[in-house]
C-alpha cells in the first residue's frame, strides 16, 4: 500500500477563528501569523493506492478561485493537486475513490473543474465514487446561518445528478485498510480516515485537529458549531492515538505535516513534528 500527502492551494485563516478563545499572546508562540493577523495554512489531501483502488481523500480549494475566498483567505494558486498528483504519477481517471471529510468549500472545492473547450463544469476525478456522510450532506443542502457562506453546491451538485455521490450513514471501513470515523463538533458527520498499514497507524485529523498546536483540549477552532462536542470528540481519539502510537497526519498546518502524541500530566501532547516522506510505512 502506497500513501502520499498531497498538497493543494494554501490560504490564510484569521487567527483569531483558528484558535477561539486561545489569546492571541499564548497562540502566537505556537503558529505565527502576519501583521494582519492571519495564519497561513497548508489544504493537504491524502492519497491511499491499494493496488486495486486508489483513495483520495479531501480535493481542496480547487481551481476555479471565488473573487470573495480569495479576498478574505488570500488564497495562493501555486499548489494544484492535478499537477501534485500527476507528480506522483497519478492522473484524475486513476482515482477510484474520493473521501470527502467534509462540505466545507477548503475541502471539496476540487470534486469539479471547468472544461476548458466547452467551459463547462464537469467532474474532476470521472472514474471516482465520492463518499460524504448524510449527516453532513444534509447539513450542506440546508445550511445554518453560520455556515452556509462555506457550502457552495457547484461542489457537489453534478456528482449527484450522475449518481457518483455515496452517502454515508455511519462508521465504516472502505476496505480493510481504511476506517471511517464520524464527528459532531466541527460539522455534523465530519468524516475522518483511520488508515492502518502493516506497522503503522495514520489518523487524517481533518478539520478536528486541523494543527499541531490544536492538541491541547481546549484549542478549538471558533469554526466549531459544537465546541464542548469536539473536545469530547478530541479527548477520547487522542488518548487512542497516545495509547496506539498513532500517526497524526494535519490538514491545515502550515509548518507540520504529522507528529506522534504521548500521555503527559497536561493530557495528551504532541511530539516533535515529523515530515510524511521521512516515515517508513
Ligand atoms: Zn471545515
Amino acid at each position: 500500500m502506497k500513501i502520499f500527502i498531497l498538497d493543494t492551494p494554501e490560504f490564510k485563516i484569521d487567527g483569531g477563528a483558528y484558535f477561539g478563545v486561545v489569546p492571541k499572546i499564548i497562540w502566537q508562540k505556537k503558529y505565527p501569523c502576519d501583521e494582519n493577523n492571519m495564519c497561513p495554512a497548508a489544504c493537504r489531501s491524502i492519497l491511499v493506492d491499494r493496488g486495486d483502488r486508489v483513495v483520495l481523500f479531501d480535493t481542496g480549494i480547487g481551481e476555479k478561485p471565488e473573487e470573495e475566498t480569495n479576498d478574505l483567505y488570500f488564497t495562493d494558486y501555486s499548489q494544484n493537486l492535478k499537477e501534485n498528483l500527476k507528480k506522483i504519477g497519478y492522473l484524475p481517471e486513476q482515482i477510484t475513490d474520493v473521501v470527502l471529510t467534509h462540505l466545507h468549500f477548503d475541502h471539496c472545492g476540487g470534486n469539479t473543474i471547468i472544461d476548458k473547450k466547452s467551459g463547462k463544469r464537469i467532474i474532476a476525478f470521472p472514474n471516482a465514487k465520492y463518499y460524504v456522510s448524510k449527516d453532513q450532506f444534509q447539513n450542506a443542502i440546508k445550511p445554518n446561518y453560520r455556515e452556509r457562506s462555506s457550502f457552495l453546491p457547484e461542489n457537489w451538485d453534478i456528482i449527484e445528478k450522475e449518481n457518483a455521490l455515496i452517502i454515508v450513514e455511519k462508521d465504516f471501513f472502505l476496505c480493510p485498510e481504511i476506517e471511517l470515523k464520524l464527528f459532531y463538533g466541527h460539522t455534523p458527520g465530519l468524516m475522518l480516515p483511520i488508515i492502518r498499514t502493516n506497522n503503522k497507524t495514520i489518523f487524517f485529523t481533518g478539520d478536528l485537529i486541523p494543527a499541531r498546536a490544536s492538541i491541547p483540549l481546549a484549542w478549538i477552532s471558533a469554526y466549531d458549531l459544537f465546541p464542548l462536542t469536539s473536545i469530547e470528540e478530541k479527548q477520547e481519539i487522542l488518548n487512542q492515538a497516545a495509547d496506539e502510537n498513532w500517526l497524526l497526519v494535519f490538514q491545515h498546518d502550515y509548518f507540520c505535516e504529522a507528529c506522534y502524541v504521548e500521555k503527559t500530566e497536561r493530557g495528551v501532547r504532541a511530539k516533535e513534528a515529523i515530515k510524511f516522506s521521512d516515515i517508513k510505512l
